[in-house]
C-alpha cells in the first residue's frame, strides 16, 4: 500500500513514530475540513494504516454538499420567473452542483426543461459567456469557501471596472474557521484539526489561530501529499501528549501566517459577513458571504427573489448530516453504495467530488 505515498520510504520512517507516540495512550480523533485531505486519506488507506487509537474524522469540507437546498431551489425560481418575464437567463455553475440533488430536482433537471443551464470550470468562464451573450443576463451561481470566494471577488472587480451590465451572482460562499467552531460549540468531541491546505492560503494561519486560543485545540495546517497529512497526524499527537494547544505550519512551503493579503483585500471589498445556513448543519454564526449594500447591484437576489417553501435538507435514511460533523462514516450509511452511488446519488455528499461519500465510493477498495 506505501507505494501510493510518493516517498515509501518517508511514509513508513513517519507512520513507525506514529506508532511509537501513540502506545498506550487514549483514543486521539483528528478532524480534517477539506474533500482533498480526504482524497489523500482514502486514496491513501491512512485510515487502515493507523494505529487502533488514532482515528482521523472528515468534518465539513465540501462546499457544494453544504449549499443550502433553498438557495438551489430559489435560484431555479429565478430561472422561471425571469421566464415569465420573458428575460433569458443563462446560469452557469460548477459540474458538482449542476447534480446536487434537492426535493424538487437538481439543475441539471431544469436544464433538461429546456433551460439554459452551463457547466463552467471556473467564474471566469462565465465571465467570457456574459461577453460572448451581451443581450442575455448570466447568472453564475457561486458556492465555495475562501478558496472560492478569491477568484469570485477578483472576477466582480473587473466587472465592476468594465461596467458588464449582464453578468450576476448567487452568492453561496462560506467560511471554513466558523464552520469548525460551531462544531466545537457543539461539543464535538476531537482532539486536533488538520488545516485545509488550499483555504489556509488565502486566509493564512493567522485565520485559524483564534480557534486555538479559544478552544485549546492543536491545529496544524498541512499540504495534500499523503507524507504531509502522515506528518500532521504525527505533530498533533505530539502536540497532545505534550499539552501544548499550538498551530504548527507544515505546509509553510505555501501557506504563510499572513495569507495572501491581496485576496483578502478584495473578498472584503466586496463581501461581507452574514450568518448563514450550512446544508445539514442549520444557521452557523458568522459564517457566509453576502455582497455588501453598495454591490447589491452584481447580485441576482436584488432583481429577482422569489418566496421558496421550506424543504427537506435530505432524504429519509442520508447520513449526510452526521457525516459532515465528522460522527459518522459513509459505509455506516443504509444507501452507501446500495441505493446511493455517483450515478444515483440520495445525498449531496455523493455527488461532489470533494464529497467524503464520493470520495469512499471511489476508492472503495482502500478504506
Ligand atoms: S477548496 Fe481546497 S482547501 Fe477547501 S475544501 Fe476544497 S480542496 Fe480543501
Ligand atoms: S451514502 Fe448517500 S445517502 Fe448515505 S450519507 Fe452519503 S450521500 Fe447520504
Amino acid at each position: 500500500m506505501l507505494e501510493k505515498f510518493g516517498d515509501k520510504a518517508v511514509a513508513q520512517k513517519i507512520l513507525e513514530k506514529i506508532k511509537e507516540e501513540a502506545k498506550g495512550i487514549e483514543e486521539l480523533r483528528f478532524m480534517h475540513v477539506c474533500g482533498t485531505h480526504e482524497d489523500t486519506v482514502t486514496r491513501s488507506g491512512i485510515r487502515s494504516l493507523l494505529p487502533e487509537n488514532v482515528k482521523i474524522m472528515s468534518g465539513p469540507g465540501c462546499p457544494v454538499c453544504i449549499t443550502p437546498v433553498e438557495d438551489i431551489v430559489k435560484m431555479m425560481e429565478i430561472m422561471k420567473v425571469a421566464r415569465e418575464e420573458r428575460e433569458e437567463i443563462i446560469l452557469t455553475t460548477f459540474g458538482d452542483m449542476y447534480r446536487i440533488p434537492t426535493p424538487i430536482g437538481s439543475f441539471a433537471d431544469l436544464k433538461s426543461q429546456g433551460y439554459d443551464v452551463r457547466i463552467v470550470y471556473s467564474i471566469y468562464d462565465s465571465y467570457k459567456i456574459a461577453k460572448e451573450n451581451p443581450d442575455k443576463l448570466v447568472v453564475h451561481f457561486s458556492p465555495g469557501f475562501e478558496t472560492t470566494a478569491a477568484p469570485t471577488a477578483g472576477m466582480l472587480e473587473s466587472i465592476v471596472e468594465e461596467g458588464l451590465e449582464n453578468f450576476k451572482i448567487y452568492s453561496v460562499h462560506r467560511l471554513t474557521p466558523p464552520a469548525v467552531e460551531a462544531l466545537l460549540n457543539a461539543g464535538t468531541v476531537f482532539h486536533g484539526l488538520i488545516d485545509p491546505g488550499h483555504v489556509s492560503t488565502i486566509i493564512g494561519v493567522k485565520g485559524w489561530a483564534y480557534l486555538t486560543e479559544k478552544f485549546g485545540i492543536p491545529q496544524v495546517v498541512a499540504g495534500f501529499e499523503p507524507v504531509d497529512v502522515l506528518l500532521g497526524i504525527l505533530i498533533l499527537i505530539r502536540l497532545v501528549k505534550r499539552g501544548e494547544a499550538k498551530i504548527i505550519n507544515e505546509y509553510n512551503r505555501v501557506v504563510k501566517w499572513e495569507g495572501n493579503v491581496k485576496a483578502q483585500e478584495l473578498i472584503w471589498k466586496y463581501f461581507e459577513v452574514k450568518d448563514a445556513k450550512w446544508r445539514a448543519l442549520g444557521v452557523i454564526p458568522r459564517s457566509g458571504l453576502e455582497l455588501k449594500k453598495e454591490w447589491k447591484e452584481l447580485e441576482i437576489r436584488t432583481y429577482y427573489n422569489p418566496e421558496v417553501p421550506k424543504l427537506p435538507d435530505l432524504e429519509k435514511g442520508c447520513l449526510c448530516g452526521a457525516v459532515l460533523r465528522g460522527l459518522a462514516l459513509p459505509t455506516q450509511c443504509q444507501h452507501f453504495g446500495k441505493t446511493c452511488t455517483p450515478r444515483h446519488p440520495v445525498g449531496p455528499c455523493m455527488v461532489s467530488y470533494e464529497g467524503t461519500c464520493h470520495i469512499f465510493y471511489k476508492y472503495g477498495a482502500l478504506m
